[in-house]
């Protein structure tokens, strides 16, 4: 078509060159002129073009008979009741009503209907502010009307999809009266009209704080036996765990139950030793609540919960609802957000004051290099970071005992820049000290989330 724009009559005479040819449904021959006439469905205009259709048949019927009467046949054929009923009350022959030749049949109110109750019966259980309709199409229905598109030439079509989640997301809404939402749905009903089937997918809730760890000897995820990997051994007693408490299920456990949720999911921005604390501000988290009934949660009451039932071991704070969005946001700047440390050191001999004055301006704005540590070799490649202290400061406690105070870039094994590992990181506190830590007790202070923007894959710390 040279033209930008169809004349009345060329709309009207492709309705009847692929009625003529193929058998449709109202769905699908209005479908095919989706683009045209919005706000009204495509079943609407399917009937509203086969109505003048019919109307046209019935005017020629005097002067071409055979015409005329083809057109009402196909008209009847395609299950348009006035065609199947003047044909009916006029003696002719009834013509065979033909399946659509593109959906089979499928598009179908009734069928939309009852498909819908079955879905708000199960929406009934879950919590839910917003929703979204897919809808699955099996490919040889899509190449059946892509076929009939390229060979009339129709540009004014839509997918077939669009019936479906139209129709359904309007009979779901009308019911449940709440929003559809297209970008961050709560839930997503997705609809196989074909099978009569369905699938709820029930979006996460996320969750954010900040988690303050009060007691050493307490992994911030599950860490199972060594030897068994949780199935359980004579090693671990049987519990198949290495430590049988940690900082994701003592928030995630109750969390869970308070949104109903069927499991969850910690994303803590780094993690902290397994006998470090963590204090001062804590360290941020997101908590992904999997397949939750409820939604909304008086989150203040969760914090309190929590911290009861984690009463000395862990505490959070700042509960809020985040999103998918924030948590990639934590996740991508995460690696490399600066933390700052505490670590009480004993050393096995008397410290010079002067030497840690030499710590302090050593390692002020230093780049570190570090490999590996041994203790993590086993599950760790061997390679060299290159990561950066921005200050470390010392107080002695005793002659033998130090605090120090320590901000670095995440991803910096601290405890190997005390004792240097073997000479694996460099340079360290005991290059400078010239003793040898006795014992390192380490405390997280703080973390922050969107620090420095220098970009690093390593996620350890
Ligand atoms: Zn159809
Ligand atoms: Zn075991």
């Amino acid at each position: 078509m040279e033209r930008g724009f169809l004349e009345i009559s060329e709309i009207v005479d492709l309705a009847i060159k692929i009625l003529s040819k193929y058998s449709l449904c109202d769905y699908c021959l209005g479908r095919q002129f989706a683009s045209l006439g919005t706000g009204i469905n495509n079943l609407e205009k399917g009937r509203a073009l086969k109505t003048i259709i019919f109307m046209w048949g019935q005017s020629i019927l005097r002067e071409s008979p055979e015409r005329g009467l083809n057109i009402i046949k196909t008209l009847s054929s395609c299950g348009f009741r006035p065609a199947m009923k003047f044909l009916e009350d006029s003696g002719y022959e009834k013509t065979q009503q033909k399946q659509c030749y593109i959906c089979g049949g499928a598009l179908d109110t009734s069928r939309f209907r009852e498909i819908t109750k079955k879905i708000l019966e199960e929406l009934n259980e879950y919590e839910f502010q917003n929703f979204l309709v897919g809808a699955r199409i099996p490919s040889s229905i899509r190449e059946k009307e892509d076929a009939i598109r390229s060979e009339y030439m129709i540009t004014t079509g839509e997918d077939i999809k669009e019936d479906i989640t139209r129709e359904i997301g309007r009979l779901i809404q009308r019911e449940v009266k709440r929003e559809i939402e297209y970008k961050t749905p709560d839930i997503v009903v997705i609809v196989d009209i074909y099978s009569d089937t369905y699938e709820l997918q029930i979006n996460p809730v996320f969750i954010k704080g900040r988690y303050r760890k009060l007691r050493r000897d307490l992994p911030q995820t599950p860490w199972f036996c060594r030897s068994c990997w949780g199935r359980g051994c004579s090693k671990c007693d049987y519990t198949g765990r290495e430590y049988p408490e940690s900082v994701s299920e003592l928030i995630g456990g109750t969390a869970v139950e308070f949104f109903e949720a069927i499991d969850y999911k910690f994303h803590g921005v780094g993690r902290e030793d397994v006998d470090a604390t963590v204090l001062g501000s804590g360290r941020p988290f997101i908590l992904e609540l999997k397949n939750p009934r409820k939604r909304i949660v008086d989150l203040k009451k969760l914090e309190e919960k929590i911290n009861n039932e984690a009463l000395n071991k862990v505490e959070v704070s700042n509960l809020e609802y985040s999103t998918r969005r924030e948590l990639r946001l934590l996740k991508s700047s995460s690696p490399v957000s600066p933390k700052i440390y505490e670590a009480i050191v004993e050393f096995d001999g008397d410290v010079e004051d002067d030497s840690l004055k030499i710590v302090e301006e050593e390692l002020k704005d230093r780049i570190i290099d570090q490999w590996t540590p041994m203790r993590v070799l086993k599950r760790r490649a061997d390679k060299l970071r290159k990561k950066k202290v921005y200050y470390v400061e010392a107080e002695k406690i005793t002659s033998k005992i130090v605090r120090f105070k320590i901000k670095a870039q995440g991803g910096l094994y601290v405890k190997e820049l005390i004792d240097g590992d073997n000479g694996r990181t460099n340079p360290s506190i005991m290059d400078i000290v010239k003793r040898k830590p006795l014992s390192i007790q380490l405390t997280v202070l703080d973390v922050e989330v969107l620090g420095e923007h220098e970009k690093d894959k390593d996620t350890s710390t």
